[in-house]
């Protein structure tokens, strides 16, 4: 198909200082997880989007000396001259498609406690970072800089940036946002300093002034210089010379950068969770920048529609259209644009797992894009698998798991049938997409029943229950049984260990909901998933005006969501919705008129008045469909392989049902030789990395 003429302008040449964009489609800078030890992985993953058509690709933050080291979390360096080579391999996955690859220098000052290199954090007056938000505290402090740490952290960039052009880099990001240093030069709340770097906003600019100077200096104007900010404070605050503190500082930098690449402050607002965020969400924000500087403006938002896109270059609020999740999950779009295939693009859904890889420290997971993070280490490539499929697969089960590894063996060309034994497709994700704010989350379902839609070789059988004689009597090779797990009936201890099971009339689990039940109110929701359901269902029975009453093990609702950028605005919207909520209880019991609560540390007893008990606690895996298909596996022995995925193999998010569902469709026929795990590692040494660049 040709290109849609309305997006041409997407595809224009953009110009930024010394070099050219090819088109508007930017990575902007973005956690991958992927440290200098994994440098074939990092390399792979982010020249994967320049393959996919995007026209600037960057790395994630890149520390410029060890006064900057976010340990626990995953970060790259560019400390020396051993960590070019490591970069190097990235510049050239990426020049390979034409892009330009960005590399984010990166000084955390107080919000990075140097956990690893011990050296005391730096920041301009002393103020810790995010000193109320418990999980990324220390014990440590920061000390307040002199003025030799000005002029060392000025000729650290320096020097970086001389590194940088050595490993390939185009565009070198000065980076004042998200709490790091330069940014908290600029604001008067973390900058109390009384000499030319603080008082003033043309004071407090300066330091950002001098370092975007020096990083110039440093490669003679060879390179572009990008300058990173968040605008969502600065915005917002008001000045005497202009409308907002914001367009002070833009004002005052106009010229300075050759790019502005402009976001929010904080990590909730900044990448922002779909289930109380819709695309777009950082205009309000951002589009002022435009108006008051001659330089091109990148932003992101989430976008993956190429028709918001437009209107954003349109409307001039943006020259390059800005993205990270959305190329995480599709690498590819640009190119699906450019060749007139909107309806390929696999949308991001805004379920944060991505975010989550990084608080977790490991490689990005995806939850569109099984591939993420798996280009190198599994060769998995997100759109080409090896057409080498024969003979006939039934995949018994449409979730998540059951539609990705359908579509997948369909694509390596076997003969697929997909049965589900609902009317609809989609497994959890039907009925769970229904509940408040997690529409989007369909996505998964739709993206995957449009590509099987169009293949010649899938057959689709929705209400089709198949039982294990069914299956042996289809005549098919390989069988996969992605039939899902289910949410238990039971209790846990204060311990967390799991305790009793339970049951009476008014005690349900989502599966039950699922199927239509409905509670009585006053309803007392009982989570020890900590994850996203348990306050969804709270929301949901809430809005249909039942009396909610939230109880969760952990010390705040949805807790696990920490990781996801959630749980903020999760207990905004149980405040909103009236729901109230307890924390450290266990539920003990419940007999029909009273929920009875233990504190999970004391002991001490407590009740909630209650006619109906939802428990949101345990799943369970496991197929009798499987267990019995592989008993009569020698009657039935034409079968060459069963394969049991997805939730019914190990119950997880649903990330972890696609990517299972994507392993099994890949691996089908294989023999253990053929299948590929690549060296990088992501616990290996600089030194082991050292070894692997040089093999
Ligand atoms: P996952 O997340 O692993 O994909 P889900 O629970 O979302 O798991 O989906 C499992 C799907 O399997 C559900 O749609 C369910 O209707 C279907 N299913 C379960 N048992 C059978 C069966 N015997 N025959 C056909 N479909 C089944
Ligand atoms: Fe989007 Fe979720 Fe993938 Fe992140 S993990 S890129 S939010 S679909």
């Amino acid at each position: 198909m040709p290109r849609n003429p309305h997006y041409d302008v997407l595809f224009e040449p953009v110009r930024i200082g010394p070099k050219i964009a090819k088109n508007r489609f930017f990575q902007v800078p973005h956690a991958s997880g992927m440290t200098n030890a994994a440098p074939h992985v990092r390399a792979a993953f982010r020249g994967m989007k320049a393959e996919g058509g995007w026209g600037v690709v960057c790395t994630g933050a890149a520390s410029i000396d060890p006064t900057s080291d976010d340990s626990p979390f995953p970060c790259a360096t560019i400390w020396d001259n051993a960590d070019i080579r490591s970069h190097a391999l990235m510049t050239d996955a990426v020049h390979a498609h034409g892009a330009l690859a960005g590399i984010e220098l990166w000084h955390g000052g107080a919000a990075a406690m140097n956990r690893t290199t011990r050296l005391p954090a730096l920041s301009p007056s002393g103020i810790p970072w995010m000193a109320t938000h418990v999980p990324f505290m220390s014990s440590a402090r920061p000390r307040i800089m002199d003025a030799a740490d000005i002029r060392d952290l000025i000729r650290w960039h320096r020097e970086a940036a001389v590194r940088a052009e050595q490993a390939g880099f185009d565009i070198l990001y000065v980076y004042a946002g998200m709490g790091y240093l330069p940014y908290q030069f600029l604001m008067s709340d973390y900058n109390h300093r009384t000499d030319a770097y603080g008082g003033s906003v043309r004071n407090r600019v300066r330091l950002v002034e001098e370092l975007i100077d020096a990083v110039r200096e440093a490669t003679h104007g060879r390179c572009a210089v990008a300058l990173r900010m968040s605008m969502q404070e600065l915005s917002t605050r008001p000045s005497d010379v202009a409308p907002s503190e914001g367009h002070e500082v833009i004002g005052l930098l106009r010229d300075a950068p050759d790019l502005f690449d402009v976001k929010m402050d904080y990590s909730a607002t900044d990448c922002a969770a779909s289930r109380f965020t819709p695309e777009g969400s950082h205009e309000p924000f951002v589009d002022f920048v435009r108006t008051l500087t001659d330089k091109p403006v990148v932003g992101v938002g989430r976008f993956t529609s190429p028709d918001t896109m437009v209107s954003m270059v349109k409307r001039g609020v943006l020259d390059f259209i800005g993205g990270a999740r959305p190329s995480i999950a599709d690498p590819f779009l640009p190119q699906k644009i450019n060749e007139g295939r909107e309806e390929d693009i696999r949308e991001c859904i805004g379920c944060n797992i991505c975010i989550s890889s990084w608080h977790d420290g490991v490689w990005v997971r995806c939850t569109q894009n099984p591939t993420a993070g798996e280009e190198w280490r599994r060769g998995w490539h997100p759109e080409n698998l090896p057409k080498d499929g024969t003979g006939k697969v039934l995949v018994v089960g449409g979730g998540p798991a059951g539609l990705e590894a359908a579509l997948r063996l369909g694509q390596r060309g076997f003969e697929v049938s997909l049965a589900d034994k609902a009317g609809d497709f989609g497994g959890r994700l039907v009925w769970e997409t229904q509940l408040p704010g997690l529409r989007t989350w369909n996505r998964v379902a739709d993206y995957r029943l449009g590509q099987l839609r169009k293949m010649h070789n899938v057959a689709l059988f929705p209400a089709s229950e198949l039982s294990a004689q069914d299956v042996a009597d289809f005549g098919a090779d390989h069988v996969v049984v992605a039939t899902g797990a289910r949410w238990l009936k039971r209790l846990c201890g204060s311990n967390e260990l799991p305790s009793v099971d339970i049951d009476g009339p008014n005690i349900f689990t989502p599966d039950d909901l699922a199927r239509g039940a409905t509670p009585e109110g006053p309803v007392v929701v009982f989570d020890f998933d900590n994850y996203y359901l348990g306050s969804a269902i709270s929301e949901g029975l809430a809005s249909q005006g039942l009396d909610v009453h939230y109880v969760t093990t952990a010390g705040a609702a949805s807790a696990w969501t920490f990781m996801t950028n959630e749980q903020p605005l999760i207990h905004q919207a149980l405040a909103r919705r009236g729901i109230s909520y307890r924390t450290l209880q266990i539920v003990t019991g419940f007999d029909g008129e009273s929920v009875h609560l233990s504190q999970i540390f004391t002991g001490e007893p407590s009740e909630i008045a209650a006619k109906s008990l939802v428990i949101v606690g345990q799943r369970q895996g496991g197929s009798a469909l499987f267990d019995e298909l592989t008993t009569v596996r020698g009657d039935a022995s034409a079968i060459k392989s069963i394969n049991l995925t997805g939730d019914a193999n190990a119950p997880g998010a649903i990330a972890h049902a696609v990517w299972q569902g994507h392993r099994t469709a890949r691996e089908i026929g294989l023999n253990p030789e053929q299948i590929r795990i690549g060296r990088d590692a992501p616990f290996a040494s600089r030194d082991f990395a050292d070894a692997v660049l040089r093999s």
